[in-house]
């Protein structure tokens, strides 16, 4: 896929006549630190302690949905049980102390260069997450300083998580312009499938085990295979 070619299907797809980016909606997991590792190895511990059978592959295909969903969607599916929203809750507060003792996740490599190039430019950038951990949430103003100031859409502001177009239309809400005038930074596929249905540009990284392939079928416009590789792009995706 070209830019090119990527930039004409989704004109076509919004139905719009000029293409023009004037801001960047970022998922977090995948994009700025490389946590999914640790995360599908503190999912799998919580539900193999809960009597509930997994692998860990199978949470890198529901990455982006809301901890506490996940939880709920387990649990019907894994033990025929529903789950209070408390309980739900309480049994996130152990899979994020999970997550927590695994130590603190890199980040990923190159990423840090996108942002910037984009502030540069004049794009906006918001943060849009499903997480709801707190130990990740505090630490992005550290580790990518002045991108996102209050621009943030997290795990704890929406009523329905990826893949629902929730969370991207909040965050088209925070940056002020048209859906179709953002450019979200995703990595998995329930992410690019509420981005896509949101009415985004939908670009997607491949940072983890999800393949290129994966990441189209669920809606991204164009795929990279490296936050460095989408650098190299933005020139021709923001038409400088
Ligand atoms: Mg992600």
């Amino acid at each position: 896929m070209t830019e090119h070619n990527a930039i004409a299907g989704f004109m076509k797809y919004a139905g719009i006549k000029e293409f023009s980016i004037k801001a960047a909606l970022v998922d977090c997991d995948g994009v700025l630190y490389d946590s999914m590792k640790n995360h599908s190895r503190a999912w799998v511990k919580l539900m193999t302690k809960n009597g509930i059978k997994c692998s860990r592959d199978e949470f890198y295909m529901l990455e982006g949905m809301v901890g506490t969903e996940v939880i709920k969607n387990k649990f019907k599916t894994g033990l025929g049980r529903i789950v209070t929203d408390d309980e739900a809750a309480a049994l996130y507060g152990v899979k994020a102390r999970y997550f927590r003792e695994l130590g603190e996740v890199p980040m990923i490599e190159g990423t840090a260069d996108v942002l910037r190039y984009l502030k540069n430019n004049g794009i906006a950038c918001v943060l849009v997450t499903g997480t709801q951990q707190q130990s990740t949430l505090e630490r992005i103003e550290r580790d990518y300083p002045g991108i996102f100031e209050e621009r943030r859409v997290t795990g704890h502001d929406v009523r329905h998580g990826k893949p629902n177009p929730e969370p991207y239309l909040k965050g088209i809400a925070h940056s002020g312009v048209k859906a179709s005038e953002c450019m979200v930074i995703e990595n998995a596929p329930l992410g690019c499938q509420a981005a896509h249905a949101a009415g985004c540009f939908t670009v997607a990284v491949t940072t983890g085990p999800i393949s290129e392939k994966e990441l189209y079928r669920a809606g991204a416009d164009i795929v990279y295979p490296s936050p460095a590789a989408l650098l190299a792009a933005l020139p021709n995706l923001l038409q400088k």
